[in-house]
C-alpha cells in the first residue's frame, strides 16, 4: 500500500484516507463479530447450556477468541494505523474517526507487546487455576491452589515486564481495564478512603442495629423476578433490546448494542439479592444500550473502562435503588406484591433495613460503607504480591491479619477469606479491584452533577420517573462509548482529577442521618 505522504495534497488524498478507513473498519467489524459470537456462547454457557457441554464450549470460545486475537494483531492493522496518523492529527481529538484510530492504536500496541507463546501459557494457566480453585474453595484447601497462584503471580509479573516504561508493575495490569489510572494514584486514594471509612464503620457498629428481619422472610421467586423486571423496565432498561435470565453469578453480556442481556439470581429467603442484583446489571446494560450506534462494531462501541461501567451499575443500584425517594414510589407496589410479608412494615423500616451497615467477610455482600474497604485491602495485597513483599504461601495468614486490622475480626477459614472469590484465580493478579471503588466514586460524582444540572431529578424519582437522569447519563457518558479514559471523562464532565471527597461526603451525609451519628 502506498504511504500517505506520497499523495498528500493531491486529489487522491481524500480517497486514500477513505479507503484505508473503510479497510480498517471492515477488519475491526470482523473481529467484533467473532468476539460477539464468543460472548453469545459465553452467555449460553452461564444460562442454558447443559453441564455436559462445558468442555466443548470452552474449546469453541477459545477458538473464536484466538481467531479474533490473530486478526487484531495482523501487521496490516498496524500499517493502516500508521498511514492514518496524519488524518487523525488533522481532526478534533473527540471526533469519531480520530478516537477510533487513537483507541485502536492503543489496543493494538498493547496486544502486539505480548508474544503469542506467552499468551498461550497465560490463558492455559488461567483455565487450570480456575478449575483447581473451585475444588480448593469447596474443600477449604488453599494449599491445593497455591502452586497455581504462584504461577499466576509469576505470569502477571512477566506480563507487566513487557511494558518496561511503566512506573510500577501493577500499572500495565490496571491499564488492561482502567486506562489512565496508575498504582501510585490508587495507593494514595485507598489510603485516604481507609483513613475516613474505618472510623466511620467503628462509629456505626457502636450504634443500635437496625432491624432487617423484614428482608429475611419467604419471598416466592416468581414474584421477586416479576417485580424486579418491572422496576428495571421503569428505570429504562429496554427489553425489546435485552432480556433477563437466571445464572449463578449475575452478568451483563453485550451481543450487539440492540441485544444487551442481563442475568440475576434469586434467594427465596432474602429479598434484596435479586432486586439489587437486577438493578446493578440493568445499570451496566442501560450504559451499553445508549452507546451511539455509529460506534458499533469498532473498539469504541462498548463501555469506556471497567471503572466507568461500574459507576453506572452502582449509580442505579445505590444512588437510585437504595434512596428514600425511589422507595416513595416503589414501596407501595412492593407491599402489594408481598402483602403478607411487608403489608405492616413501614417504608422507613424497610429503607433502614436495605441500608444496614454490617461488616462481614464477603466483598460481594458488602454494604455501601464497608465496600471500598474490601477493595482497598485487595488492591494493597496485589501491590505487595507483585513487589514480593507478600509471598503467595503466606497469603491466607496475611489476609486474616489485614482483615482484622480493618474490621476488628477475621475469618477462621480460607473459604471465607482468600478463597472467597474467583478473581485472582482467573489468571491474573493486579488490576482486579480498583474498578469497584473507582465506580463508587464516579457514581456519586455523576449522580450529583446530573441533580445539579436538573434539580427536578429527585422529585421525579419519587414519582417513578427516571428519564431526566437517564438522558443526562446517556448524553454525557454513554453516547461516547470507549472514546475517553477515566481522567478524560472526569475532566469533560465535572472537571479536575477524580478524588474521594464527593463520595465520602455522600456516605457521611446518608449514613450520618440513618445512624444519628455526625462524622468528622
Ligand atoms: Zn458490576
Amino acid at each position: 500500500m502506498e504511504p500517505l505522504k506520497a499523495t498528500e495534497g493531491s486529489p487522491q488524498k481524500g480517497k486514500d484516507v477513505k479507503s484505508r478507513l473503510t479497510e480498517l473498519r471492515g477488519r475491526l467489524r470482523e473481529i467484533h463479530d467473532l468476539q460477539a459470537a464468543a460472548a453469545l456462547l459465553g452467555w449460553d454457557q452461564r444460562t442454558y447450556m447443559p453441564p455436559g457441554g462445558a468442555g466443548a464450549r470452552a474449546q469453541q470460545i477459545g477458538t473464536l477468541q484466538r481467531l479474533a486475537h490473530e486478526k487484531f494483531t495482523d501487521p496490516a492493522i498496524g500499517r493502516l494505523l500508521d498511514e492514518l496518523r496524519p488524518y487523525e492529527e488533522s481532526l478534533p481529538y473527540d471526533s469519531d474517526d480520530a478516537s477510533l484510530i487513537r483507541v485502536t492504536r492503543r489496543d493494538y500496541e498493547r496486544a502486539i507487546r505480548i508474544p503469542p507463546a506467552f499468551k498461550d501459557e497465560f490463558d492455559g494457566n488461567a483455565a487450570i487455576t480456575y478449575q483447581v480453585w473451585t475444588r480448593a474453595r469447596a474443600e477449604d484447601d488453599f494449599a491445593a491452589v497455591q502452586p497455581y497462584l504462584e504461577k499466576t503471580l509469576e505470569l502477571s509479573r512477566q506480563y507487566a515486564a513487557f511494558f518496561p516504561e511503566a512506573e510500577h508493575l501493577i500499572d500495565p495490569l490496571i491499564a488492561i481495564v482502567d486506562e489512565g489510572i496508575t498504582g501510585a494514584y490508587l495507593t494514595q486514594l485507598f489510603a485516604e478512603l481507609q483513613a475516613s471509612l474505618i472510623p466511620m464503620v467503628r462509629a456505626i457498629v457502636g450504634q443500635p442495629e437496625p432491624d432487617d428481619s423484614c428482608l429475611h422472610q419467604h419471598f416466592p421467586a416468581d414474584r421477586q423476578l416479576a417485580f424486579g423486571l418491572q422496576v428495571i423496565r421503569r428505570i429504562g432498561y429496554d427489553l425489546d433490546r435485552g432480556r433477563e435470565d437466571l445464572s449463578e453469578h449475575p452478568i451483563t453480556t453485550t451481543i450487539a448494542l440492540d441485544d444487551v442481556r442481563i442475568t440475576t439470581r434469586v434467594r427465596e429467603n432474602y429479598l434484596p439479592g435479586a432486586l439489587f442484583g437486577s438493578l446493578h446489571e440493568a445499570g451496566h446494560a442501560i450504559y451499553e444500550q445508549n452507546i451511539r450506534k455509529e460506534l458499533e462494531g469498532t473498539p469504541l462501541g462498548r463501555g469506556a473502562t471497567y471503572g466507568v461501567h461500574e459507576s453506572q451499575s452502582r449509580l442505579w443500584e445505590n444512588l437510585v435503588g437504595r434512596s428514600r425517594a425511589f422507595w416513595e414510589f416503589f414501596y407501595p407496589q412492593l407491599q402489594a406484591v408481598f402483602p403478607d410479608q411487608l403489608g405492616r412494615v413501614p417504608v422507613d423500616t424497610f429503607y433502614r433495613a436495605i441500608n444496614r451497615v454490617k461488616p462481614g467477610f464477603f466483598r460481594v455482600e458488602a454494604d455501601e460503607v464497608t465496600y471500598s474497604l474490601h477493595c482497598a485491602m485487595r488492591f494493597q495485597l496485589e501491590v505487595d504480591l507483585l513487589d514480593g513483599r507478600v509471598a503467595v504461601r503466606d497469603l491466607p495468614e496475611v489476609w486474616r491479619e489485614r482483615f482484622h486490622q480493618t474490621f476488628g475480626f477475621a475469618p477462621t477459614t480460607d473459604r471465607d477469606g482468600v478463597l472467597q472469590e474467583m478473581n485472582w484465580y482467573c489468571g491474573r493478579i493486579g488490576g482486579l479491584y480498583q474498578h469497584f471503588t473507582l465506580g463508587n466514586l464516579m457514581s456519586v460524582l455523576w449522580f450529583e452533577a446530573a441533580a445539579q444540572a436538573h434539580s427536578e431529578i429527585e422529585a421525579e424519582m419519587a414519582h417513578g420517573e427516571f428519564g431526566t437522569l437517564r438522558n443526562w447519563l446517556a448524553q454525557t457518558i454513554h453516547t461516547h462509548g470507549r472514546k475517553f479514559t477515566i481522567p478524560e471523562l472526569i475532566d469533560r464532565t465535572v472537571g479536575g482529577p477524580l478524588t474521594s471527597s464527593a463520595y465520602l461526603r455522600y456516605l457521611k451525609r446518608k449514613y450520618g442521618e440513618l445512624y444519628g451519628v455526625s462524622f468528622q
